[in-house]
């Protein structure tokens, strides 16, 4: 099996475009058949739009790759690089008739159409003939009959010849397009299994002609069904994160997006959610993708990375916040965060205040911190102030006790305290949070807070 992932540098890495890379990466890495190899993942950049393309974009799009780990077998391959093949085989088609030059402009074609019924495609007047000698090149799409792909996911969709325009395939310029440059590639590169969104079956007829116009095979064709966001519309960047630079920004682990894009449009036999990307590996299967538009939800993408935020390892999780927000020395609070964050962007904000001091959130302030919270506070102080030791379970005992002897609620206790030591009443658990900053900034924490409500 020969598979490739075939993106077009003219923007990020989009959400959609990472899902066909991970399910062509999962075939390539499937379970051979016994005494066959693993499949092989060809990448190929698809710049033939030298307008769009730019080299940043292309280096963009390996980056995002990178990061998920999806690695590639061969290439990349970069389109333009190819521009001499695309020409002799453009002309060879030429000469053996199955394309022609035509001069024909868009008012032309609108015209054809109206004078033959729109149904009609366009078929190139006097220039099919073949004797224009200047112009872009079409390819002749035959007069009867139809073009049926079989696609592996959404079955046989016939395509009637006489609906088809003549493609064009070349500009005057001999610069190729699309659907004549990606059947070539395609065939060059011994592809068997094009995998891509859907967005692309009605260019599918298309590349087909080509193949057929040079009596070469046609390779297998899936197409993965559209992703909509949660309101059942296109996904795009209305929904959030859009693409898989946003979602690394915003604090996601690459191994749970992983997990995540392969639930969009696939399920195994057995409806799990959380699969390791060796389980994917196992049970990935095209016959399972479905047909139906898939949700993206960036809200479900979350809960699924807290999942595997929690099962990680904490110096584990330390490594990825140390690397994810340049800080260093975090281990201590990524040890007391992890029950409490989804995402990596999730553990400044909560814990911060270990490493930048107290935030200001005066709404916090004047909730907990009023003249009945301040009493509790010093209370509090002073009942840290006397433990002989900081460890947890002795925070814990001490905050008890106090508990008791005021008859208040615990969060009549913990608030108090958290505005004094965050600045806002989010934090870690109390007893962690107290016993990681230690007894001397605990209650110098505490008293400037006195202090400055006071003033
Ligand atoms: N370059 C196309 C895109 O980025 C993909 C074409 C294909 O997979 O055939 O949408």
């Amino acid at each position: 099996m020969r598979v490739r992932f075939a993106p077009s540098p003219t923007g990020a890495l989009h959400i959609g475009g990472a899902r066909t890379a991970l399910f062509n990466w999962l075939l390539a890495h499937g379970s051979p058949a016994p005494g066959e190899e693993r499949g092989t993942l060809v990448l190929r950049i698809e710049d033939t739009d030298r307008e769009r393309s730019t080299p940043e974009n292309v280096e963009q799009i390996l980056d995002a790759l990178r990061w998920l780990e999806l690695d590639w077998d061969e290439g990349p391959i970069l389109q333009s690089d190819r521009a001499q093949r695309h020409g002799e085989v453009l002309q060879s088609l030429l000469e053996s008739g199955h394309a022609y030059r035509s001069t024909a402009t868009a008012d032309d074609v609108k015209n054809y159409k109206e004078r033959h019924g729109v149904q009609q495609g366009f078929r190139g007047d006097e220039g099919r003939a073949g004797d224009q000698k200047e112009g872009a090149v079409r390819l002749k799409v035959p007069d009867e009959g139809a073009t049926v792909v079989h696609d592996v996911i959404r079955g046989d969709t016939r395509f009637e010849h006489v609906h088809m325009d003549d493609p064009v395939i070349a500009r005057s310029d001999g610069s190729v397009l699309y659907n004549f440059a990606v059947a070539i590639d395609d065939l060059d590169a011994g592809i068997t299994h094009v995998v891509r969104g859907e967005d692309h079956l009605s260019n599918t007829p298309k590349q087909l002609l080509v193949l057929e116009a040079l009596g070469a095979p046609q390779p297998l064709y899936a197409h993965l069904p559209l992703l909509h966001g949660p309101d059942g519309r296109k996904l795009s960047k209305r929904h959030g994160a859009a693409s898989v630079q946003e979602l690394r920004e915003a604090g996601f682990l690459p191994e749970a997006v992983r997990n995540y894009l392969a639930l969009l449009g696939w399920g195994s036999d057995d409806d799990a959610t959380v699969m390791s990307t060796e389980e994917l590996v196992e049970k990935f299967a095209l016959e399972r993708v479905s047909r139906n538009p898939a949700q993206f939800d960036e809200t479900k993408l979350r809960w699924l990375n807290g999942i595997y935020i929690r099962a990680m390892p904490p110096e584990e999780l330390a490594r990825r916040l140390e690397e994810f927000t340049g800080r260093e020395g975090l281990a201590q609070a990524a040890r007391i965060s992890q029950e409490k964050i989804q995402t990596l962007a999730d553990f400044w904000p909560l814990a911060g205040f270990f490493y930048d001091g107290v935030s200001d959130d005066p709404k916090a302030r004047a909730k907990w911190l009023d003249e009945k919270g301040r009493e509790t506070l010093a209370q509090a102080r002073t009942a840290l102030a006397e433990t002989d030791n900081f460890q947890e379970e002795s925070v814990q005992r001490v905050l008890d006790a106090l508990q008791e002897r005021l008859g208040c609620k615990p969060r009549d206790i913990y608030q108090p305290l958290r505005v004094a030591i965050a600045g806002t009443a989010i934090s870690p658990g109390i007893f962690e949070s107290v016993s990681l900053m230690g007894r001397e900034e605990t209650l110098s924490r505490i008293d400037s807070a006195l202090a400055k409500v006071a003033s």
